[in-house]
């Protein structure tokens, strides 16, 4: 199946100007497979050009937040437990989730939303998990030269780009390239039934109902059926046959049955998407008839309360909120959004006051840390926004988020040496070196900084013009 991808891709080059995007560094690649090291650093590169350039990219820390605590939970007690993994979300009503190389797992909010179980949610996560775990990308990938391997990534990233692209023509041929690499990258039927039977080992081992998978796999099927050539995207690329849901439901009719209840994360992640979608009137109007289907669902309340605040009915949401408040477990989701309303009034004390209240209930929420930082900014206190941000920083070093609400935060405080030394390294975490080498320049002759600062951004502007150089070096070999 790899005998004719170069050909294609030489011909989607000249389609597309790669130029324009950051070549990922390949450094040693291994001539049969890729090393687990080169994979991660493709997949870095390609990841931190989403991030940054897709503007289907998600960026909800909340949505993020949970979806990589599945993920984690899945892959921690995955065949491979060391691997690193990262997952993220691509705002597209389209049923499909992907693994990139480097353990990097994108899932579209439509394949969220079709679930009906966080079991069935898993499933997927545990397919893509067992794709990475048993390498099947490196094996793909690993058969083809560097040049291509090079032409590729470059062009993925090309594709993804494209698609938020506004000129519509554009984004149809990228799309239909993209299918067309796909198909050509796509997964053997023995990867497939492989990652099934990993997957479904890993969902059974992390306590979800095994009889998710099936579930899924067979009404994603079924949606195949249902639109004749217009299946699902996930099923184009992870081909399913009626063989393999047989396969698997043979093997979980020998598993244990078992109840399992989902967490109440699973329907705010869904109730803040639904909420977030389409038009603000018509989210009230789809989130007042979900309420009035699962009216006892703390999630159904505060998807209305999330879908009148974009409405801009803050009065209505604050009271839908507090009514969910009076009867919900506490939720860090309903804290954040009580903060954003009081953010909307210009109420930033209350906005700090409930969040700080909140970080004590849930001292492991990644999302509350941004919220909160966010609000103090907002609020007035710069301060104590930095100071947050620093304790967060300790072990996230590599987050952008937390480096972007220090650099505002110092920006407030008049700090301009300290602003853009965290500018810099949002853009190093971005994947763009000279804008970081730029920001470091700006930061050393910003004239407030003291010697140990100074002494520290000059290590960094080195370090990072040294890394540039060898960067630039490797992509002319
Ligand atoms: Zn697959």
């Amino acid at each position: 199946m790899m005998r004719r991808p170069l050909a294609l891709l030489l011909s989607l080059a000249l389609a597309f100007p790669v130029h324009a995007y950051d070549l990922p560094d390949l450094g040693d690649v291994a001539a049969t497979e890729l090393s687990p090291a080169a994979e991660r650093r493709i997949g870095e590169q390609i990841i931190s050009q989403i991030r940054w350039r897709d503007a289907s990219y998600l960026d909800d820390p909340e949505v993020e937040e949970y979806v990589n605590r599945i993920g984690h939970k899945l892959a921690a007690v995955s065949n491979n437990p060391g691997l690193d993994f990262d997952f993220f979300v691509v705002s597209d009503s389209t049923l499909n989730a992907f693994a990139l190389p480097g353990g990097y797992i994108g899932v579209h909010t439509g394949l969220l939303l079709a679930a009906q179980t966080e079991s069935e949610f898993a499933s997927v996560l545990g397919h893509e998990i067992a794709h990475v775990t048993q390498r099947h990308i490196a094996q793909i990938v690993g058969k083809q030269s560097q040049s291509a391997m090079l032409m590729m990534a470059s062009l993925l990233v090309a594709v993804l780009a494209a698609r938020s692209n506004s000129d519509v023509s554009q984004a149809a041929i990228a799309a239909g390239q993209a299918g067309a690499i796909q198909s050509q990258l796509g997964y053997t039927r023995s990867f497939e039934r492989e990652a099934d039977r990993v997957g479904l080992e890993t969902l059974e081992s992390a306590g979800f109902d095994v009889r998710g998978m099936p579930g899924f796999f067979e009404r994603l099927q079924r949606a195949t059926r249902m639109y004749e050539n217009n299946a699902p995207a996930y099923l184009r690329t992870h081909p399913l046959t009626t063989e393999r849901i047989a396969d698997m439901e043979n093997r979980v009719n020998s598993m244990r049955y078992r109840q399992v209840v989902d967490s109440p994360d699973f329907n705010f992640s869904r109730a803040k998407l639904r909420a977030n979608a389409g038009l603000a009137t018509d989210a009230v109007r789809d989130m007042e008839s979900q309420l009035a289907q699962t009216p006892a669902d703390p999630a159904a309340g505060y998807g209305l309360a999330r879908a009148l605040f974009r409405a801009g009915r803050l009065d209505e949401a604050a009271q839908r909120l507090e009514a969910v408040r009076a009867k919900a477990p506490p939720s860090p989701w309903i804290e954040t959004l009580r903060a954003e309303i009081a953010l909307a009034r210009k109420d930033g004390a209350t906005a700090i006051k409930v969040l700080e209240a909140a970080m004590r209930s849930f001292p492991s929420n990644h999302a509350l840390v941004y919220a909160l930082a966010n609000a103090r900014i907002l609020g007035g206190q710069p301060q104590a926004a930095v100071d947050g941000v620093r304790r967060a920083l300790d072990n996230r070093q590599s987050d952008p988020r937390l480096w972007q609400l220090l650099s505002r935060a110092y920006a407030d405080l008049g700090k301009v040496t300290a602003q853009h030394r965290a500018q810099a390294e949002v853009y190093r975490l971005r994947g763009s070196l000279p804008a970081a080498i730029e920001q470091l320049e700006i930061a050393s002759r910003a004239g407030d900084g003291d010697f140990y600062e100074l002494s520290a951004v000059d290590a960094r502007l080195r370090e990072l013009k040294q890394r540039l150089i060898e960067e630039r070096r490797d992509r002319k070999d």
